[in-house]
């Protein structure tokens, strides 16, 4: 029997639990999660950390090939982390500074040509779960399952706050979130450049007035009729 795997891409707007689901799916089927979001706020956090001026291309094109992102699962805290040049860099792409300038920084093409490629690389071989922005349009136009997910802004920045005041962050308010979400969407989603947009073909999923479990099993049905389809192992 063949032991085939899908691709799965999973897009939509900031803070709708797209990792969530992507993990979960991602464990289900024993297929590899990718954050590519990680990746661009690692970009972020590298560019910080130099004092690179935004709008400095040239140097951001410099720092690029010293950039080496990769995940790793930690068995303890049973949770990914992001590793930029092998230091594990979870706790600081979360922070809202990254949070603030990620989106500028997506937009640069240079970024995105450098973090596209490394993402189509990683999909090649199948059995990936990628969430992100532009991954069922661009990254794996031709995944076998895309997921669009969204859900109201008010629920998705309590969502984020809530995760904040877990890690630690008792500063920032609701409002900031809110804002920070917004801006979020609304820059990725008018950018020239691989805009965020629910691809043709994606399945919507609005989780305003669903929970996580119902999600879940959602996307497992969405992904199990998918391989069954397709006539391939699960
Ligand atoms: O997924 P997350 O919210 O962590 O992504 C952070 C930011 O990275 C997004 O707001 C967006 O600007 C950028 N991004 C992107 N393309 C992706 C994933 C993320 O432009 N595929």
């Amino acid at each position: 029997m063949s032991a085939k795997k899908i691709n799965i891409a999973i897009d939509g707007y900031s803070s709708c639990g797209k990792g969530t689901l992507a993990k979960e799916l991602a464990k289900e089927l024993h297929y590899l999660f990718i954050d590519s979001g990680a990746m661009y706020r690692a970009v972020t956090l590298a560019i910080l950390r130099n004092d690179i001026e935004i709008n400095d291309v040239v140097a951001i094109e410099n720092l690029l090939p010293k950039l080496a992102i990769s995940f790793e699962y930690n068995a303890t805290l049973h949770h990914y982390q992001t590793l930029l040049n092998g230091d594990n860099i979870e706790t600081e792409i979360r922070t809202m500074e990254v949070s603030n300038w990620v989106s500028p920084v997506s937009k640069i093409e240079a970024v995105r040509d450098f973090l596209v490629k490394q993402q189509k690389a990683i999909g090649t071989n199948k059995g990936v779960v990628m969430d992100g922005r532009d991954i069922g349009t661009v990254v794996f136009p031709d995944a076998e399952l895309k997921i669009f997910m969204t859900a109201r802004p008010e629920v998705r920045a309590q969502r984020r706050l809530t995760e904040l005041r877990q890690k630690g962050d008792i500063n920032t308010t609701f409002e900031e979130v809110l804002e920070n979400l917004r801006s979020r969407d609304l820059q990725d989603s008018t950018r020239l450049n691989s805009p965020l947009k629910q691809a043709e073909d994606a399945i919507v999923i609005d989780n305003t007035n669903i929970n996580r479990e119902e999600q879940k099993l959602l996307a497992y049905k969405l992904a199990y009729g998918k391989i069954k389809s397709l006539g391939l192992n699960s």
